[in-house]
């Protein structure tokens, strides 16, 4: 997908990822867009942050330079997110399959002291869910 300025393979980065989950969630009410300049008003938790495709006024892009989930709402609203993976059955219940050796894997990793009780549960609730 293209969006403004930004390199098409950074959208695959799991932070970015994580942005467009989170996208998604935004409500409609809080969202004016306006097509013509292909900016919108988000209103968030500090306030209205003002929002193009290549910039954001808010605190996380302010940080990291990178495309917020003010960002990717818009270009939601604008259609050009249009490229991200079809959910699929089949490979859904391929997946399924693994599920019990991934749990393994990290029980494991926890009985070593890699990680915590608190994460193993949550990956385990992850991978179940
Ligand atoms: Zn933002």
């Amino acid at each position: 997908m293209q969006i403004g300025k930004w390199d098409e393979s950074i959208h695959t980065e799991i932070e970015q990822l994580k942005r467009i989950a989170t996208a998604k969630k935004i409500k409609a009410s809080d969202v004016v867009v306006d097509y013509d300049t292909q900016t919108a008003q988000i209103k968030g938790r500090d306030g209205i942050y003002d929002v193009a495709l290549d910039d954001c006024s808010c605190m996380d892009f302010s940080v990291k330079q990178r495309p917020c989930k003010h960002i990717y709402r818009l270009a939601m609203e604008l259609n050009l997110v249009n490229d991200l993976p079809e959910f699929n059955k089949e490979a859904q219940a391929e997946f399924n399959k693994t599920i019990p050796e991934e749990i393994d894997r990290f029980k494991k990793l926890y009985e070593n002291g890699a990680i915590s009780l608190d994460k193993l549960v949550k990956i385990a609730n992850a991978l179940s869910s």
